[in-house]
């Protein structure tokens, strides 16, 4: 898990980062949607041979894939995840303030830690539950 979480950091710090993991890509560098443009909106690739457009964001982790060639890759994110902060940036990640990307990271972090919280707690739920019946019968 803290594997993850760090690499999730990486992803969400550097766009190279981002860009090494479009091991195939169907379209050009010289298209909307080339592997730069992609990595520049946040998005890191999870697809494969069989499936060669599939990526997801490193902030609010949502997947998209059946990619046009024209599809410009920032407002295709917006698009589909409103609430995206990074999404919302519309801008290279070099031309944020480090400020910015502080925030951005911040609000991952948080989001993460709401995340795990919540599973937890219907974890212990369902425990209490468990407990619940196994006392009754
Ligand atoms: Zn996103």
């Amino acid at each position: 898990m803290a594997d993850q979480n760090r690499k999730a950091i990486t992803y969400l710090r550097s766009e190279k980062a981002r860009e090494a993991t479009f091991t195939v890509w169907p379209f050009s560098s010289r298209q909307p949607c080339s592997i730069k443009k992609m990595a520049e909106a946040g998005f890191v690739f999870t697809g494969s041979y069989k499936d060669p457009d599939s990526v997801q964001c490193c902030f609010c982790t949502k997947q998209l894939n059946n990619w046009e060639a024209n599809d410009e890759p920032w407002s295709e994110h917006l698009k589909h995840s409103p609430q995206c902060q990074f999404a919302l940036m519309q801008k290279p990640q070099d031309l944020w303030t480090v400020g910015e990307l502080i925030k951005v990271i911040e609000e991952y972090c948080c989001n993460e830690v709401n995340r795990k919280y919540e599973e937890l707690e219907a974890e212990a739920k369902e425990h209490y539950e468990k407990m619940r019946e196994m006392i009754r019968s």
